[in-house]
């Protein structure tokens, strides 16, 4: 068993060697809570959820951390639009993302630092950066010198010049060059603030992240994850500040997911154009979700549309008809599962783990292979995609031996000659679904 993850840094894929197994820290950006949560925010947390879960089936000891940006410049236009305290519009939205996760079947992390309450360890990083020449102070703020950090721009694979060219730059009083960043916000009125060497004032997004993935997965830690819109410049800031203020490498491997568009649009709130977790949830639930994210790699764009998900629903049904029929009881083994986990090793492959589980629904329907073993190696792999399949289980044990005690009482009735009755009880059968095929050993039945 060798995992295999593409790597953002470098861009190549390679061999996962964990710092210190069987532990794996990861660390995931989490929402700025200021709105609803919506199905563009669905795919990473499902992603890094499945992450985890296969991680954890191979044996590794995970600790998660995902944070919740609680402090920031979206946050506080929100409560200036509403007129409440910043910290109530924080607590609202950090609560629904909870209850959208809890109905994605996401699992909660092991740690969930909010930014507020963290102040302290940024407060030391960007001292430590301003020690080491990579930070200074101006106006009452503290901005990055990117021109002070050789690797700037090594996890978006752009040098310095042609980041300035490219990207959006804004001027504001004190920076020096177009790319340095703030890690201290000077204090405005009505906004909240915390006291620090360089006057009152409140943290940059990127530092955020920086001092709260360290503070609970040590530097260097496994794998940073978060969304390909994250790659700049959030993430390549946070290992500038990161490498620079500690002198070691920050995170091994970045994993990053594709969008989800809507209509060949990116599905974002400053388009509108998003849906939101609980409608779709509402609509499809949360296992055909997890079917439709599952079916496409992590790293591909995807459209949200009927099509798609109309699709996965299907393969939910598939999947649940033979959970109902194939036996409970049987132990799923690795021999199985083979396919499957070499697919989940190979970068998260899980349309080709999907194709795996398939193939054995196939075989356990056509008796090539025992179908309660079958049905348990599907519960297993399904249980790493985060499926649910606990509504399923009850359903196996009962539908099966009484359409196998019906099916008994159809041939007495045709030793005995009442054709009537044995027609009646197969009209019955088809009538709820189950189709019967005579054949030289006896009659077989399956789910249409
Ligand atoms: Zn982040």
């Amino acid at each position: 068993m060798t995992i295999r993850f593409t790597n953002t840094l470098g861009g190549a894929k390679a061999d996962f060697v964990p710092i210190a197994p069987p532990k794996v820290g990861i660390y995931v950006c989490g929402p700025t809570v200021y709105d609803e949560t919506h199905v563009g925010h669905a795919r990473p947390a499902i992603v890094f959820d499945v992450l985890r879960r296969h991680l954890t089936w191979r044996g590794y000891d995970v600790l998660f951390v995902r944070n919740i940006t609680d402090v920031d410049d979206k946050i506080i236009n929100k409560s200036n639009e509403l007129g409440v305290d910043s910290a109530v519009v924080a607590e609202r939205f950090a609560r629904r993302y909870d209850d959208a996760m809890r109905a994605l079947g996401v699992l909660p992390p092991d740690v969930a630092p909010r930014a507020s309450g963290h102040i302290t360890e940024m407060i030391d990083l960007i001292a430590s950066l301003i020690d080491g020449g990579h930070a200074y102070p101006g106006e009452g703020s503290v901005y990055y010198s990117v021109e002070s950090f050789e690797g700037y721009g090594k996890l978006s694979g752009r040098g310095l010049d042609e980041l300035a060219n490219r990207e959006r730059v804004e001027a504001a009083p004190g920076k020096r060059h177009g790319l340095d960043f703030a890690l201290w916000k000077a204090a405005k009125p009505g906004e909240p603030w915390w006291p620090s060497p360089w006057g009152p004032g409140r943290p940059g997004w990127h530092i955020e992240c920086s001092a709260m993935s360290v503070r609970y997965l040590g530097q260097p830690f496994d794998i940073h994850g978060g969304g390909a819109d994250l790659i700049f410049p959030h993430h390549e800031n946070e290992i500038a500040q990161s490498e620079a203020g500690v002198g070691k490498a920050f995170a091994d491997i970045w994993l990053h997911n594709g969008h989800v568009n809507i209509g060949g649009e990116k599905m974002s709130k400053s388009l509108r154009n998003f849906v939101l977790v609980e409608d779709a949830v509402g609509e499809y639930g949360a296992n055909v979700l997890r079917l439709f994210f599952c079916g496409a790699h992590y790293r591909s764009q995807m459209d949200y549309g009927a099509d798609g998900l109309n699709e996965a629903r299907a393969i939910w049904e598939r999947f649940r008809a033979f959970l109902r029929v194939a036996p409970a009881g049987g132990e799923a083994n690795d021999e199985l599962l083979h396919d499957f986990g070499a697919a989940m090793d190979d970068d998260l492959n899980t349309p080709a783990a999907l194709a795996a589980l398939h193939a054995l629904v196939a075989a356990g329907n056509r008796g090539e292979i025992d179908p309660a073993q079958a049905r348990a190696a599907v519960v297993a792999g399904l249980g790493v995609l985060g499926v649910d399949t606990s509504t399923e289980e009850g359903a196996a044990d009962i539908v099966g031996p009484l359409v196998e005690l019906l099916l008994e009482q159809r041939e007495d009735a045709r030793k005995a000659k009442d054709f009537a009755r044995a027609d009646a009880i197969r009209d019955k059968l088809t009538d709820v679904g189950v189709q019967i095929e005579d054949s030289a050993d006896g009659p077989r039945w399956y789910r249409a």
